[in-house]
């Protein structure tokens, strides 16, 4: 196995060999340029240097409970210089997979309001939910995971008010084997905030593949479907140019590793220097470097540049 190197510890002409080989950045967000919307000191900077550069950059996140917009206003907040069409997130690669299949029919939508919002926006329908309180009867609960056969699709998101009647219910649609399923939030486990980490959608949603003998479709990192609608969304020709960013390596370096990007591990978030000194993942995940932070990152730039190496 190749060793992964720090960036910050290779030589000067290493670091500007590198830093010339890519004109296009995709970074994700939570653990890289914030954490739970707190700015990660140097992140911004890093960023704004990076544009000096002549690097394009776009944010691909697998944030799927806020819109694009939202996420934009928190950019801006945050003193990052960007616009809703840098970001993509697991709720546009939803509706661009929608979009190219012609998909026709109700959609069941577990996930937060501004993730159905969006959905209604791009003129799709949505089965109502079921109540957030039944009454404790078999009828009722019988009644309230009754079938609509105009739901040909359920798309399961992270929903902090998830109930146990919304995952019955889904298993009610998934019965039908035309009704699609798709999977915008697969996480282990979600790190944010203070009481983090919180249980991801994952262990649920083995419940329900369990119990339904379905496969999902997914369209959040790390997914072919992802990839190809960032390629699509940011007009990626050459993906050996292009740096993805990322501090989570079974979301973000798989995820590179599908589109071909080059990768660069950063130790703001998931990652530890523990998982790179006793790596237990798939060879491909592995980046060439990873770097501490992208205040170091920044650090680097300014370096090479003060000595005229980046032209
Ligand atoms: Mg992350």
């Amino acid at each position: 196995m190749k060793s992964l190197k720090n960036l910050a510890e290779v030589c000067q002409e290493e670091q500007y060999r590198f830093i010339s080989s890519f004109d296009h950045v995709l970074t994700d967000m939570d653990g890289v340029i914030w954490l739970a919307y707190k700015p990660i000191p140097g992140a911004a900077e890093c960023i704004a240097s990076l544009k000096l550069h002549g690097k394009r950059i776009n944010y691909v996140t697998n944030n799927g409970v806020s819109s694009v917009n939202s996420i934009c206003r928190s950019l801006k907040r945050s003193g990052f210089n960007a616009e809703e069409e840098d970001i993509a997130n697991p709720i546009l690669s939803a509706i661009s997979y929608l979009k190219k299949i012609n998909f026709r029919g109700e959609i069941f939508a577990v996930g937060s309001q501004q993730f159905k919002d969006e959905l209604w926006a791009a003129d799709f329908q949505l089965a109502s939910d079921p109540p957030q309180d039944i009454e404790e009867s078999v009828h009722s609960l019988l009644e309230n995971i009754a079938d609509n056969d105009n739901v040909m699709a359920v798309i399961f998101n992270y929903d902090v008010n998830l109930t146990f009647i919304k995952l019955q219910k889904m298993l009610t649609y998934l019965k039908r084997k035309e009704c699609l399923f798709i999977v915008a939030a697969n996480d282990k486990v979600t790190p944010i905030g203070p009481l983090g980490p919180l249980i991801g959608n994952q262990y649920f949603l083995n419940a329900i593949q369990n119990i339904s003998g379905r496969d999902p479709f997914y369209v959040a990192k790390p997914s072919e479907h992802y990839v190809q609608f960032v390629n699509e969304k940011f007009h990626i020709t050459d993906p050996k140019r292009v740096l993805f960013i990322g501090d989570s390596i079974v979301e973000d370096m798989s995820t590179a590793d599908i589109g071909g990007y080059q990768k660069l591990l950063v130790l703001t978030g998931s990652a530890k220097l523990e998982d790179i000194n006793n790596w237990k993942y798939p060879t491909e995940y592995q980046p060439e470097y990873y770097v501490e932070s992208l205040k170091v990152f920044n650090e680097i730039l300014e370096t090479v540049q003060k000595c005229q190496c980046i032209p």
